[in-house]
């Protein structure tokens, strides 16, 4: 697969990250992983503990079901690329806080700019807050119970709110839909053989 030195650059930069006090308290920063040509790009919010330990976004109980749940849509992580909003794991999984976000977010900007998606799937209420400000849909965020499988376009992006994976280790109920709205990026790129 091909590297990107712009990718290498941002992997640089956050190791030696010292932007908020959050480096104080991670092992290992997450950068993110995957496809650096991706079409689609999957949004997180904060490592975990698993992703604390390893490094790598989406490997504890929550990444198992977005597996799953990527499966479902006929997508394999060497596809896309995944990156969450904060590098470094907020004690105790705490939310991310305002400043975290706006010292953080810069990384995530210069991800997306490098690798150029075609769609964002954003997990979670927190990604898809911060993905809809960027792309001047702040009047369209509600809560991820209602965007959920909604598309929205917008400045030659697609954006794609998903409930956040980890609701259905809280919530066995919620699999179906989360596979459901996933089957709807799966449409999508059958019918176009990519996204347009
Ligand atoms: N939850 C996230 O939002 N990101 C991860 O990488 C793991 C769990
Ligand atoms: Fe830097 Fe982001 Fe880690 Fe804060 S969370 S120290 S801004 S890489």
């Amino acid at each position: 697969m091909k590297q990107s030195p712009q990718l290498k650059k941002i992997k640089d930069e956050v190791i030696s990250c010292q932007k908020c006090p959050l480096y104080k308290t991670r092992n290992m920063p997450v950068i993110g992983q995957g496809n650096h040509e991706a079409d689609i790009m999957f949004i997180g919010e904060a490592p975990g503990a698993n992703e604390d330990r390893t490094g790598f976004p989406f490997c504890g109980r929550a990444g198992d079901i977005l597996d799953r749940l990527l499966t479902s849509a006929n997508l394999k992580r060497e596809d896309i690329y995944i990156a969450n909003i904060l590098k470094c794991r907020p004690p105790a999984n705490r939310n991310p806080d305002k400043n975290e976000i706006k010292a953080c977010s810069l990384y995530l900007q210069k991800q997306i700019e490098s690798i150029k998606p075609k769609l964002i799937c954003t997990l979670g209420n927190f990604a898809t807050a911060f993905i809809f400000e960027q792309y001047g849909l702040n009047e369209k965020i509600q809560g991820i119970g209602k965007l959920h499988g909604l598309l929205h376009k917008t400045n030659g992006i697609s954006i794609m709110p998903l409930y956040h994976p980890a609701v259905a280790t809280y919530n066995a109920n919620m699999i179906e839909l989360l596979i459901e709205d996933f089957k709807k990026i799966k449409l999508r790129t059958d019918l176009v053989g990519g996204i347009s």
